[in-house]
């Protein structure tokens, strides 16, 4: 069994995209520009901007964060995303999720320019993704498929299960592994799925992005399988210094000893993620969707 060290690969992936950002601005092209908007007051959200932030600076991007105060209003909110849509200076930006539950995702999310969606989420990226055209991945799913291709994992002709269907994780996750170049043959899970544990164990990939701790268990996974665990759940904890700790949604210490390679928590899919977004911002600097 091999762990999939998701910050090894991140590592690496930084470094290179650090060169090319290098290489960019050598040949007299401006500093690529990523911002993100952070509406309110979420702990989580304010942790990941900060770490999109600290990683624009390793690659060399400048960044920026709006942040928004929660009271926020939805037309507030629309009149930014206006503006940078409008403005020449930025390729990309985000609008971190989820927002106050007063402002609609969909309306902000169909409201950015999707020549600058660098996250992947307006329906122009997902149908182009669908349709196998240039596009912004969507980052958990894109980390995944670098993780795949870093550790040279074969996926040509495999039966590859993902439990979850969201529109950030599991479907475009399930759209991307079926198409050419991964040829695998998938089955999307979601929670009407009859005989889960069944279709789960005829699994040779499991991605399991549920977002239910500790979910697939030893009995639920065939020998040599490949484990991709993107869930994140925090529970509270008396051996931690914070008092909580991560837990994905597979039980690691029974699966791991029977698969091929797995992905821990944390460690394994989140470190990669920010990286696709780096990759996105470089692609929209270059104008290449
Ligand atoms: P979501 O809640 O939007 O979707 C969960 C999906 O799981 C749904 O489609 C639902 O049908 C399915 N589901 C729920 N219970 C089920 C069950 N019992 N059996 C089968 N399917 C079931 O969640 P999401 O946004 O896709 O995130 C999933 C998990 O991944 C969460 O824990 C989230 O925190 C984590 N996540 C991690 C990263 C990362 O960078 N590592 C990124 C995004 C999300």
């Amino acid at each position: 069994m091999q762990i999939i060290d998701g910050k090894e690969v991140a590592a690496k992936l930084r470094k290179e995209i650090a060169t090319e950002v290098e290489q960019w601005m050598a040949a007299g092209h401006p500093r690529p520009y990523l911002v993100a908007i952070l509406v309110g007051n979420d702990g989580a959200s304010q942790t990941y901007v900060g770490h999109k932030e600290k990683c624009c600076n390793e690659v060399g991007f400048r960044s920026t964060v709006l942040r928004l105060p929660e009271e926020t209003t939805e037309a507030q909110l629309l009149a930014e995303i206006a503006q940078l849509n409008a403005d020449p200076e930025v390729d990309g930006f985000i609008v971190q999720l989820p927002l106050p539950k007063h402002i609609s995702e969909q309306k902000v999310i169909e409201a950015i320019d999707p020549r600058k969606d660098v996250d992947g989420f307006h329906p122009v990226n997902t149908g182009r993704m669908i349709s196998g055209l240039p596009a912004y991945l969507p980052a958990t799913p894109d980390g995944i498929l670098e993780l795949l291709r870093h550790y040279k994992i074969e996926t040509a002709g495999k039966h590859c299960v993902v439990i979850g269907r969201s529109n950030i994780v599991g479907r475009p996750m399930a759209n991307l592994l079926s198409q050419k170049g991964w040829d695998c043959t998938v089955t999307l899970c979601h929670s009407r799925t009859q005989n889960l544990k069944e279709v789960v164990r005829s699994g040779d990939i499991i991605i399991a992005a549920l977002g239910k701790a500790e979910f697939v268990t030893a009995d639920m996974v065939k020998e040599g399988a490949v484990i991709i665990d993107v869930g994140i759940t925090r529970v509270k904890s008396d051996k931690t210094k914070t008092g909580w700790k991560l837990l994905g949604d597979v039980k690691f210490d029974e699966v791991a000893p029977k698969c091929s390679y797995i992905t821990p928590v944390p460690g394994g899919v989140g470190p990669i993620t920010i990286i696709s977004l780096m990759k996105n911002t470089l692609k929209a600097a270059r104008k290449e969707v």
